[in-house]
């Protein structure tokens, strides 16, 4: 019987934030597949867990992929961690789970922490319609580029960013977004956070007076949709009716009932009015 992969959500910041199911999962692991195994390795002596680990990150997740997919074949239970949060979103792990899948092998998410979720929660803006859109990529060209073609969206769009892109990033946005309502969530979780509400050109001029520093998210409000134009009133569509000459004063009255809703009699009176 293959294993199962145990994909384990850690903290992104409090060490309270790890679930009962996560701790138990990972004392019985038979492997813990790590991002970086000196990092997760304090997270577990904190807990007391003492496992086999291995690395599993960007550069070596071909390699190290095969390994653990052979591994779970033998039987082993595997748990995938990376350094905070959830794996997958934003880090590693979507090839060896795919791969996973693809062998017949088990796949079993431990819920937990995720910074895009996290700030979405307590930021105070409308939930019901969101859109995780990652790293925006490090040059300003290709930056402003998927900026733009995030533009139209109709969600909300949810960013992670390193502190050192922030301000730039806050200032493409607004060239390519406009002025928008955004929400920065600045170290969730842990001593010093803090949330930033404002519009762009508000929350560039904090930056620009004060470094934000520490991990963020930013959300970004979605597109104002542009106000449509008021249906032109009763009277001006019948006098545009009337005066085209292309219609009867019946065919008028008909059209300008259908597209009003209004009641025939009202409107009918309104042309015998215009006709004198
Ligand atoms: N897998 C993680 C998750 O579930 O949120 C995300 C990992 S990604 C490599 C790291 C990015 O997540 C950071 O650059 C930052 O944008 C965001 N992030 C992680 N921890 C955070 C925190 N405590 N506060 C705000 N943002 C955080």
């Amino acid at each position: 019987m293959p294993g199962t992969l145990y994909i384990v959500a850690t903290p992104i910041g409090n060490l309270e934030d790890i679930t009962l199911r996560a701790l138990r999962v990972l004392k019985e692991a038979d492997l813990i597949a790590a991002e970086d195994t000196r990092h997760s390795r304090k997270l577990l002596t904190h807990f007391g867990i003492s496992r086999p680990l291995t690395s599993y990150f960007d550069h070596n997740k071909d390699l190290k992929g095969e390994f653990i997919l052979e591994r779970l074949q033998q039987g082993q239970n595997v748990a995938l961690v990376t350094d905070a949060g959830t794996p997958c979103i934003s880090d590693p792990g979507y090839q060896l789970v795919r791969d996973a899948v693809a062998a017949g092998i088990a796949v079993v998410p431990i819920p937990g922490a995720c910074a895009a979720i996290t700030a979405l929660s307590a930021s105070g803006l409308a939930t019901d319609y969101f859109s995780f859109a990652g790293f925006l990529p490090n040059r300003q060209g290709k930056r402003r580029e998927r900026l733009q073609s995030l533009a139209g969206e109709r969600a909300l769009l949810i960013f992670y960013e390193s502190p050192k892109r922030v301000l730039a990033t806050l200032r493409d946005m607004l060239e390519t977004l406009g002025d928008r309502q955004v929400v920065v969530a600045r170290e969730l979780t842990k001593l010093y956070e803090e949330f930033l509400r404002g519009r762009l050109s508000a929350l560039i001029e904090q930056a620009e007076q004060r470094e934000i520093r520490g991990e963020v998210a930013i959300l970004v409000t979605p597109a104002e949709q542009p106000e449509l134009p008021d249906t032109p009133a009763m009277e001006e569509l019948l006098s545009r009716y009337l005066a085209s000459g292309e219609l009867s004063l019946k065919d008028a009255v008909k059209r300008v009932t259908s597209e009003t809703g209004l009641a025939k009699s009202a409107v009918y009176a309104e042309a015998l009015r215009q006709k004198g």
